[in-house]
């Protein structure tokens, strides 16, 4: 995915992790992505801009689209991060700069790791279901990693654990019993849980801050009401999370030790200084150090203007 909120707004970001004393809400902001998508970014939110090393969650659709194709995100860069894509529904194909074309479907996992740079695109595949539901998730990497050379992983399984009226995937990390075969560059956890109707408590590791996505359905924690358009910030020290669920609720659930280094994050690069945007931005456009995706036809996107200082 690529920031497409054209405002060109840095977004100077570091831990802020709270106590679990009382869950803080913050709405989502709503954006289209072209072709009737529309996505609700919970974080980076005013306020509140990371949850363990996650900086950027995005939760696109449902949207039925028949015939049309409903994402085409055109070549973009990327450094400093790792993306991860989790689908609910439908499928997009994935292609990028180191010759990878995969396609994507729900309860697979896609982790791109940016590290120094990498080109991708993202699209509704040829074949498809004409349905389209997920998030996307961006991970920062931290000091010692964000140089590495990226890397893509697809992984068409991952561990289930499910009983009582659960059911969980966890996708990148450690949580509830179960490990991500991804790889993950800092202390961490993303879940996608998944709740009959009956109140039920999930464990929470206490060194971690959490936050909440929902993407499906309704529930409360106490007084508070879980709902889709909102990020549910968690804080950490919390030993366990007691949800009461009248119908169904489904949510994805992130997390991970506070993260201490502050970064900078401009479209679709997270740094640490106003420079290193500006070089990778100046980069880009120039058609230096970031290489193209062959497999894509068309045009790739422009970043866009850097119009003040980050700091
Ligand atoms: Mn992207």
């Amino acid at each position: 995915m690529s920031d497409m909120m054209r405002e060109s707004e840095p977004w100077a970001c570091q831990g802020d992790a709270h106590g679990p004393a009382e869950i803080q809400v913050y709405p989502a902001k709503a954006a289209a992505l072209g072709g009737g998508l529309k996505i609700r970014r919970a974080l980076p939110a005013r306020g509140k801009r990371m949850i363990g090393a996650w900086c950027f969650l995005d939760h696109f659709g449902p949207l039925s689209f028949g015939d049309r194709k409903a994402m085409d995100v055109a070549p973009h860069p990327h450094i400093g991060l790792q993306t991860v894509t989790w689908l609910l529904r439908g499928e997009i194909l994935h292609k990028d700069s180191l010759g990878y074309e995969q396609i994507i479907r729900p309860g697979q996992l896609n982790v791109m790791t940016a590290g120094k740079g990498i080109t991708h695109s993202e699209e509704t595949p040829p074949q498809h279901s004409g349905e389209v539901h997920g998030v996307q998730l961006w991970v920062a990497l931290p000091d010692r990693d964000r140089h590495c050379d990226p890397d893509f992983e697809h992984h068409p399984e991952l561990p289930v654990w499910e009983a009582d009226g659960r059911r969980i995937q966890v996708f990148l990390g450690e949580a509830f019993g179960m490990q991500s075969p991804a790889r993950a560059f800092t202390p961490i956890m993303g879940a996608d849980v998944r709740l009959a109707a009956g109140t039920h408590a999930l464990p929470l590791a206490t060194h971690f801050e959490h936050g909440l996505l929902v993407v499906a359905g309704r529930g409360r924690v106490g007084d508070v009401v879980l709902e889709p358009g909102f990020l549910y910030d968690l804080g950490m020290g919390r030993e366990a999370l007691t949800m009461t669920v009248a119908d169904e609720l489904r949510f994805v659930i992130v997390g991970g030790e506070p993260f201490d280094e502050k970064i900078i994050m401009w479209w679709n690069f997270v740094a640490r200084t106003h420079e290193e945007i500006a070089q990778a931005a100046a980069d880009w456009q120039a058609g230096r150090h970031f290489d193209p995706v062959p497999a894509y036809s068309g045009d790739a996107l422009s970043a866009p203007d850097l119009q003040r200082r980050l700091r």
